[in-house]
């Protein structure tokens, strides 16, 4: 069939909202009616090649280049069709997406850990991962799928272990705007970070994952949230979530009220998450954490980035930690079901942190409003 999709043909070409063809699920597969998809930042790195992948692993992966693209890997819809074999999906059934496959089978998924299901390796390019065959395509040319997903589009063929069952009378755009970025900001301060009752926590970078964090740490008892962005308008945000405390960057908190309000001890978890990390973030981020204290790396930088600045007579001297995440380390189908009834019961905030809706049409223009730094989270509503 043929359908609308948000697409990018070229490395730094513009987000183009053109006609593919989809074919019908396989085994294992389900094709999906899209209700809404969140425009996620990750998305924008793939387009403008920060995250090129090496031409040896994209020949692992079984294509050339990573262009063309679907984009969008955060999303929600209703199963419209199954292909062979696939167990506890039916049409009709409401799903979020995950952009993290979870097999159930591999070490990691087995031993519940299937945030680093080794299916992930496939996920930023390549065919399907059911037969290594391609569904979606434009003109002569397959078409790439972020995360496997590539969301925005009006239906996606897409493997079981990419999409989870959710109740019927859940809100589906919550569900789609916690399918990856809420839920991994939330499990990067709650469980990466491991805030305790108590901790004082700061969150550097607050638009959609950032948003996660804050209220993840202030659910996991932090006396107090740190909110800090370059762009105002974000710290305020922040503050009507949870966080108590704002400032523009790490030095100017260090400069105000950090001092008194730790009694010189600076934050127990300080979490990185910005729209892109960089290495000079790292240092910044420990020159205002504590002894003991844990630094978590959550945003995505750039592949070619390998240098941090670290002051490591520090780093050792004050016994700290610096921690990688992905979907904040947690099971994907434990964590989206379980913000999601957080949210039904209004004890975790999606709807305020929708900036704008945007239809298919407008995929283009809602990357630029993210790029101005007016979207905390733009939606697209199918
Ligand atoms: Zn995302
Ligand atoms: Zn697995």
């Amino acid at each position: 069939m043929q359908v609308k999709a948000a697409i990018v043909t070229e490395l730094n070409g513009p987000w183009r909202t053109e006609l593919i063809d989809i074919d019908e699920p396989r085994a294992h597969e389900v094709k999906v009616k899209m209700a809404f998809a969140g425009m996620c930042h990750s998305d924008e790195h793939t387009r403008v090649g920060d995250m090129a992948v090496p031409t040896e692993v994209l020949a692992y992966m079984g294509v050339e280049s990573m262009f063309p693209f679907i984009g969008g890997h955060e999303g929600s819809g209703v199963v419209e069709t199954v292909g062979e074999n696939v167990d506890g999906l039916a049409p009709g059934d409401h799903v979020a997406v995950s952009f993290i496959p979870s097999c159930g089978k591999c070490e990691y998924c087995a031993s519940g850990r299937p945030y680093i299901c080794d299916l992930g390796a496939t996920t930023l390019a390549g065919p399907m991962i059911s037969d290594g065959t391609w569904r979606h395509h434009y003109g002569d040319k397959n078409l790439n799928r972020y995360a496997q997903l590539g969301t925005f589009s009006e239906y996606i063929v897409v493997h079981e272990a990419s999409l989870l069952k959710i109740d019927p009378w859940y809100d589906l755009r919550a569900a789609a705007l916690i399918s990856c970025g809420l839920a991994t900001g939330f499990g990067s301060a709650a469980t990466r970070g491991g805030v305790k009752p108590g901790d004082v926590v700061a969150v550097i970078g607050c638009g959609g994952v950032g948003s996660g964090a804050v209220q993840g740490a202030v659910h996991a008892g932090a006396r107090a949230v740190i909110a800090i962005d370059t762009n105002q308008s974000k710290v305020d945000r922040a503050m009507k979530i949870g966080a108590t405390h704002g400032a523009i960057s790490s030095l100017d908190a260090a400069f105000t009220f950090l001092n008194e309000l730790t009694a010189g001890k600076n934050c127990d978890v300080v979490i990185l998450t910005p729209g892109r990390l960089t290495g000079d973030l790292i240092e910044q981020a420990r020159s205002i954490t504590a002894k003991g204290g844990v630094i978590v790396a959550t945003a995505i930088a750039p592949f070619a980035q390998t240098q941090v600045e670290l002051n490591l007579a520090m780093f050792t001297l004050y016994n700290q930690e610096l921690r990688g995440t992905i979907f904040g380390s947690v099971a994907p189908r434990v964590q989206i079901p379980r913000l999601l009834k957080l949210h039904h019961e209004g004890k975790f905030i999606v709807d305020e942190l929708v900036s704008r809706e945007y239809s298919i049409d407008e995929v283009n223009q809602g990357y630029l409003d993210l790029e101005a730094g007016k979207n905390v989270r733009g939606v697209v509503r199918f």
